[in-house]
């Protein structure tokens, strides 16, 4: 597998345990931040801004940052209801990362997503390897979410800013139970 891998980042706190463990494996780590899924644009900003002091802090951490194309989004998603709309919404993300490694020379790439304990674990993983076998990639599948509480206590160390909801209006939507 050679030891680059690209990182699809969602957010900074989700990046802190993840990180560490791929150097700890010994990967040089690219990081790629697309998420187009935020809503609204000062939240994105905000979570943007966050993983750019996160990087500040790892310097060695590589960082690309892709478009905010919002508007794309909505139209991949299509179905507003889970868990199709989460499914197309990892779907987006993990193929513009392939298409990132790819583009960059690196045959391997993973994502922030499978530390969340949040987020439909086994969806992502079958996405990314099959988006792997498509692109002629390697998916590095890890269940990080066993430092699901590693990964808390660092980003606080950090006083990184921790999101209270998903990214989507509709998971906005879902956390303060709106009607
Ligand atoms: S809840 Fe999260 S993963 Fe699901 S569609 Fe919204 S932003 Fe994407």
């Amino acid at each position: 597998m050679g030891n680059k891998i690209v990182l699809h980042i969602c957010c900074a706190p989700c990046a802190c345990y993840t990180y560490s463990e791929l150097k700890r494996e010994g990967f040089s780590v690219k990081g790629f931040w697309y998420n187009p899924n935020i809503h609204g644009y000062r939240e994105y900003r905000r979570r943007l801004m966050t993983l750019g002091y996160f990087s500040g802090k790892n310097s060695d951490l590589e960082l690309c940052e892709e478009e905010y194309d919002c508007g794309g989004w909505f139209k991949n998603t299509g179905v507003f209801i889970r868990p199709e709309r989460c499914r197309s919404c990892y779907r987006t993300r993990l193929r513009k990362t392939a298409e990132y490694a790819r583009k960059e020379g690196v045959n391997a790439f993973t994502t922030t997503l499978l530390y969340s304990k949040m987020q439909d674990h086994a969806s992502i993983k079958s996405i990314g390897e099959e988006l792997a076998a498509e692109y002629g990639l390697d998916f590095l599948y890890r269940d990080f979410r066993k430092g699901w509480k590693e990964g808390i206590e660092m980003s606080k160390k950090m006083g990184l800013y921790r999101q209270e909801y998903c990214g989507c209006i509709f998971s906005e939507r879902e956390r303060y139970n709106v009607s």
